[in-house]
């Protein structure tokens, strides 16, 4: 057994088709787009609770939210960017 036989499929994919200035290009994109999403989706204090600034619709003054305030455990954007769970 090797690290490559422990790689997923896409994994395997990007490996085989991409050189590795590639892989780094893409690996500091994809860095950046992840950033991006956090900053957008960052956490803040509203009210006494920490809410997920982007799902609660917080306005620029942060005065007010547009929606119910999500709390930002519970942003499910974020829970989305994170890697699958080990079986
Ligand atoms: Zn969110």
């Amino acid at each position: 057994m090797n690290r490559y036989d422990d790689l997923s499929p896409r994994a395997l994919w990007w490996l085989q088709n991409l050189d590795e200035l590639d892989l780094a290009e893409s690996c500091a994109y994809y860095e950046t787009v992840f950033e991006q999403v956090r900053e957008l989706h960052r956490p803040v204090d509203y009210r006494g609770q920490t809410i997920c600034a982007e799902c609660s619709g917080l306005d620029p003054d942060g005065d007010s939210t547009d929606n119910p305030p999500v709390p930002h455990d519970q942003c499910a954007t974020l829970k989305a960017l994170q890697p699958p769970k080990e079986p």
